[in-house]
């Protein structure tokens, strides 16, 4: 529908697109999927084979069991920021698409009972219009038939923006920032959704919130990952 009034656009040249393309010829091998190997948590690309955790992972406990991401940060970075901030929401089906190629019996085999978008606060919503990880999780659910629990997580409190804070206050500004509101469905394994992992502390801020209210294993897809400091 969308497209009989706005152009379908490249998710990496904003160029118009046309078709079932999701993206067009030029930029095909511009987005670059993360590298092996693989920090067996988080899916970070690491600098070596002797080694089965990436830095942080070995330092941070975490609370979600583990997750995995499609592509380099640095290859998508501008589109994520177009899907975000420029009104692109089409790009979630890219995104998904490309997820559900590469990633798709890897999620298959976390057994999950529901994706889990990461919330947004109400204002943020307002601005935007849309939840960024929604759209992603509802494209990744209709391809895989996982549905998705938009409201199974909430977000409490409006935090600071994370990129202004460094690691450790990044931590501490998140915490109490979900809340999981009581209605009596019993999770097992779920899968949070987001558009990309920085240093995964708003990801697992709301692993933490969920395992507090009864799910048994936090698991998350994100479209983008970070490099290790
Ligand atoms: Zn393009
Ligand atoms: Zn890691």
């Amino acid at each position: 529908m969308i497209n009989l009034i706005f152009p379908k656009r490249c998710p990496i040249c904003d160029g118009i697109i046309t078709g079932e393309r999701l993206i067009c010829n030029e930029c095909i091998n511009i987005p670059r999927r993360v590298r092996e190997p693989r920090c067996m948590k988080c899916s970070k690309h690491l600098d070596s084979n002797e080694i089965m955790y990436c830095r942080d992972c070995e330092k941070h406990k975490k609370h979600y069991a583990r997750g995995i991401a499609l592509y380099e940060y640095d290859s998508v970075k501008d589109s994520i920021n177009n899907f975000k901030n420029a009104s692109r929401p089409e790009f979630a089906s890219f995104y998904a698409d490309r997820i559900v190629h590469f990633l798709g019996s890897e999620i298959k085999d976390f057994n999950a009972d529901a994706l889990i978008p990461i919330p947004l606060h109400i204002s943020k919503f307002k601005k935007r219009g849309y939840n960024q990880s929604k759209l992603i999780a509802d494209e990744i659910s209709k391809r895989l038939g996982i549905p998705v629990l938009e409201n199974v997580l909430q977000r409490k409190i409006k935090t600071k923006e994370q990129k202004k804070l460094d690691d450790s206050d990044r931590q501490k500004n998140l915490v109490g920032a979900f809340h999981m509101p009581q209605n009596g469905v019993k999770l097992y394994n779920v899968i949070l959704v987001d558009d990309v992992y920085t240093t995964g502390s708003t990801i697992d801020e709301a692993a933490r919130t969920l395992l507090d209210g009864g799910v048994e294993k936090v698991y998350f897809v994100t479209v983008a990952i970070g490099y290790e400091k």
